[in-house]
Parts: structure tokens; C-alpha cells; sequence
């Protein structure tokens, strides 16, 4: 959208954030259950915080940025009183002192030093941390994660470092050809996260669900997913510099 003014990209923004909150409350309502229960979050990398700022005043009140360096310059310029941030991308363990306590929520945590550095620096900042685990749905070795074999022996393991707390999974599904596959990967998710909350341990916590993003958020919440990450349906095309 660099091609547009402004003002056409506020528009724009405000009319892609109508379109995706109808297409999400019917398929939340598809998959039983209400329109509130499944969470949108705006995913902003690369974006420019006055239209971050214009997503947030349109209603977003959950932002996802993927890099540290990149959240902490923006963050000043945001108007965070009534959203919340989480980091999404994957984080390296130098840059944990510098997120914590800017974040409600890391999505990303994809080994058990990583939890154990920000349990280390969240004690540090008298604070507790929100983390999800990510898992590796689709095995693939270009992506980050869990395996789904191993998910609950590590979150256990996760579960007994002190200033962490487990509150779900979180996945990026791999690109499918076919629609019954990305609903199977999705399906299997959602069997996860079931199996690990039924096991109802000390410190894990199965509340939040995240999957899905703008090309597959739809078969992501009828597969049970409570908060789809989307970032070009709502701001355009990432322009990467
Ligand atoms: C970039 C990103 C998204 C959003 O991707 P879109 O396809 O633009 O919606 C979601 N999750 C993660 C982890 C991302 O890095």
C-alpha cells in the first residue's frame, strides 16, 4: 500500500479491520462458539506506528510485533493504554533483558533456556511472564518450535521455572495446497492444546490458542484457534527495508 496517501491508508485499514471482524465472528459462530471469544490481534512488523496507532483507535486492542529492537523504538509512539503487546517472532536469549516487562505476553518461546532466561530477567523485574510455547506443527526445518511429540515434557520442565507462566501454544502453520490439510495441522494443534490442559499441571495453563494469520486464520478458528495473528489483510503488503 506505499503507493496510497494516507488518508487512503487509513482508510483502508479501517475498512480491512471491518471486513476481518465480520469474516471472524462467523467463523467463531461456524465453530460454536461466540464472536468474543476469539481474539484478533493486529500483527505490525515493519508497519509505521501512526498506523498502528489508527488500527488501535478503529478497536485493536492486541498488537504483535516479531523484533525486540524494532517494538522498543516504536513503543514510545504507540498508544498502548487499552492495548496490549506480545511478542510473536523468534527471540534470541541477549534480548530477553530488554523485552521484559514491555510485553504482556511472549508467543515465541521455542526452547527451555529461552524460558529460563526470561524467568531470570522477569524475577529481575519483580514480574511474572505470559509465554506461549510454540510448536513446530508441521515438522518442518525452517521453522522454530516445539515438536508436538515433545510439547508436554518440556512444558513441564517450563513449568517449574520461577517468573514464567505457561498460558498456551502457539503455532505457524505450513504453507498447504489443500484446504484439508491445513485444517488436519490445525486439528492437530487444537488436540494438543485439549490433551496438555486436561492434564491440568501446576503453572500450565491452556487459554490461549494462537493460530492462524491472513491466508488461513478462517480454517484456523474452525479448528478451535482463540486469537489469529494478521498483519497484511489489515495494513497491506509488508514492505521490508
Ligand atoms: C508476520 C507474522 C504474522 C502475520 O502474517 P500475515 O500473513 O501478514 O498475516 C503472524 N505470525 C507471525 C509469527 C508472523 O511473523
Amino acid at each position: 500500500m506505499e503507493w496510497l496517501s494516507d488518508e487512503e491508508r487509513f482508510s483502508a485499514i479501517k475498512e480491512n479491520l471491518k471486513y476481518l471482524s465480520d469474516d471472524i465472528s462467523d467463523a467463531a459462530v461456524r465453530s460454536g462458539r461466540n464472536p468474543e471469544d476469539v481474539r484478533l490481534m493486529a500483527v505490525s512488523k515493519t508497519v509505521e506506528s501512526k498506523f498502528i496507532n489508527h488500527a488501535i483507535n478503529c478497536g485493536i486492542n492486541l498488537i504483535g510485533e516479531n523484533k525486540v529492537q524494532e517494538f522498543l523504538l516504536k513503543e514510545p509512539e504507540l498508544n498502548l493504554t487499552n492495548c496490549n503487546a506480545h511478542l510473536i517472532g523468534h527471540l534470541q536469549s541477549n534480548k530477553v533483558k530488554k523485552i521484559v516487562g514491555h510485553v504482556e505476553t511472549i508467543q515465541s518461546v521455542d526452547s527451555v533456556s529461552i524460558a529460563k532466561e526470561i524467568g531470570k530477567r522477569s524475577l529481575e523485574a519483580e514480574t511474572v511472564t505470559k509465554i506461549l510455547l510454540e510448536v513446530n506443527v508441521g515438522n518442518e526445518d525452517s521453522k522454530f518450535g516445539f515438536t508436538p511429540e515433545e510439547t508436554f515434557e518440556r512444558a513441564c520442565e517450563i513449568a517449574e521455572i520461577k517468573g514464567v507462566s505457561i498460558d498456551g501454544l502457539m503455532c505457524v502453520a505450513p504453507i498447504c495446497e489443500k484446504e484439508s490439510e491445513i485444517r488436519s495441522i490445525f486439528s492437530n494443534m487444537h488436540r494438543l492444546f485439549i490433551d496438555i490442559g486436561a492434564k491440568k499441571m501446576d503453572n500450565i495453563n491452556m487459554n490461549v490458542l494462537s493460530m492462524g494469520m491472513s491466508g488461513d486464520y478462517r480454517q484456523a478458528i474452525l479448528e478451535g484457534s482463540n486469537l489469529v495473528r494478521v498483519g497484511s489483510s489489515i495494513f497491506g503488503a509488508r514492505i521490508y527495508r
